[in-house]
């Protein structure tokens, strides 16, 4: 079916990468009542920050881009300009080790280096290990393919209906509608997709025109996650063209968009933006966290207005060894965000991708981490750990096992602190 884009000469998806704007205000003013009842002849002008800067951006803006202004910084778009992509960019701010300057000199073809200066504030300048650092930064470990590595380790490619749009499960689908993302993480599932404009899997309004005639056939369809690349990197108009259009298809019940923007370049999150997504519902989120020390100021704003637009957030994180393969470290994490009012919702278990040997864990790492948080404290902060199993398999959900046994008719228990419990369950074979 064909679609309004291909006809309209005045629509969002016809012009170009995205709207240039001028850069959102920063200051507004506030009028301070006067002490005494003479009426005020003026206000006061005050300026108000729209969105927070944590003293550790400030100073990184104010070294690293001197004469960059908070309206400049608190820009999106500046920062999506300004990312960090080329070696000299990055030896402008990172004291390179020996490993990383290689591996950058070495690349080629998709999964660029891609940071924003507001991520890169939060990263280690002078230490490689630091953990957000050496998700962003590239090691010669990149280039090795361990066994079992795969370029499309999910076997989205085999499960694809028609291009961007990936049907595995009865009832929901995966769109991707860009690949392009504001940063790059090296353990990506999509590396071999997303930063590579004109790549074999160039994205475009065509491609999204298929997917959209899809969608409208296969009535089974009710729930549809957009992601990429990142979704929230397309600008307000085609954002809320593709929602718009997708809720106009009467059987997709709900939309999610999978995005890593909130934390990532969490100036992105503009009021604008919420009052277009607010149009959109049901319309849920999941937000990519790593590491507590993604937890800033500006990130509590990027979410609180997430949430105060109506919109349920849950998190997805990746457990990536050396950066957050800590019982303490996700802890801490966890109950970060339940205080964003984000819900812990997925702990993925590293995808095998090409050159990813450095960044996976054992298994059994995830559930000894769940093991440390399940019991420990509240539910909520507990997430889901899972495999995404290689090949197409889908989810496969882990856990610790707490069935210690059966004795007669009473099942046995093991809870938290390892103590095992009676429970009658004189039917039951469980246990046995
Ligand atoms: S933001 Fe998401 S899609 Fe983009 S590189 Fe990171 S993991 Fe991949």
């Amino acid at each position: 079916m064909g679609l309004p884009i291909a006809r309209g000469a005045s629509n969002p998806l016809r012009s170009g990468n995205q709207t240039r704007r001028k850069a959102p205000p920063i200051l507004v003013t506030d009028s301070v009542p006067q002490a005494d009842a003479t009426p005020p002849k003026e206000t006061v002008r005050k300026p108000v920050q729209l969105f927070p800067t944590g003293a550790q951006s400030r100073a990184f803006y104010r070294r690293f881009y001197p004469g960059t202004g908070p309206a400049e910084w608190n820009d999106w778009r500046w920062q999506m300009r300004t990312r960090i992509r080329t070696l000299d960019d990055l030896g402008r701010v990172f004291r390179l080790s020996a490993d990383e300057h290689a591996a950058v000199s070495n690349h080629q073809g998709s999964l660029p280096v891609g940071i924003t200066p507001y991520y890169a504030s939060l990263m280690g300048l002078k230490d490689a290990a630091e953990p957000l650092r050496r998700t962003h930064i590239m090691v010669g470990g990149e280039y090795l393919r361990g066994p079992g590595e795969e370029d499309d380790p999910l076997g989205e490619d085999h499960d694809t209906a028609v291009p961007g749009l990936v049907h595995r499960y009865p009832d929901r689908v995966l769109f991707l509608v860009t690949g392009t993302c504001s940063t790059y993480c090296r353990y990506c599932t999509r590396s071999r997709m997303v930063g590579n404009p004109g790549g074999e899997y160039g994205f475009s309004t065509r491609q999204w025109e298929q997917a959209l005639a899809y969608l409208e056939a296969h009535t089974e369809v009710r729930d549809v996650l957009l992601s990429g690349g990142d979704p929230l990197t397309l600008g307000d108009d085609k954002l809320d063209w593709l929602l718009g259009r997708l809720r106009q298809i009467k059987h997709i019940e709900f939309l999610r968009i999978g995005t890593k923007m909130p934390v990532v370049l969490p100036q992105r999150i503009t009021k604008s933006l919420t009052r277009l997504l607010r149009k959109h519902h049901p319309l849920w989120m999941s937000l990519h966290f790593t590491h507590p020390v993604e937890l800033t100021p500006e990130v509590a704003e990027s979410c609180a207005r997430l949430a105060d637009a109506g919109i349920p957030l849950g998190s997805q994180t990746v457990l990536l060894k050396g950066v957050n393969d800590d019982a303490g470290v996700m802890t801490q994490l966890m109950h970060g965000l339940l205080k964003n009012r984000v819900k812990p919702y997925y702990l993925y278990q590293c995808d095998p991708i090409r050159g990813s040997a450095h960044f996976r864990t054992p298994v059994e790492k995830g559930l000894e981490i769940i093991r440390a948080l399940r019991g420990h404290t509240t539910g909520y902060a507990t997430p889901i750990f899972c495999i995404d199993a290689p090949g197409g398999g889908g989810k496969i959900q882990l856990a610790p096992d707490p069935v210690a046994g059966r004795d007669g008719d009473f099942l046995l228990l093991r809870n938290f602190e390892g103590k095992v419990y009676r429970y009658p369950d004189p039917d039951g074979a469980l246990g046995r």
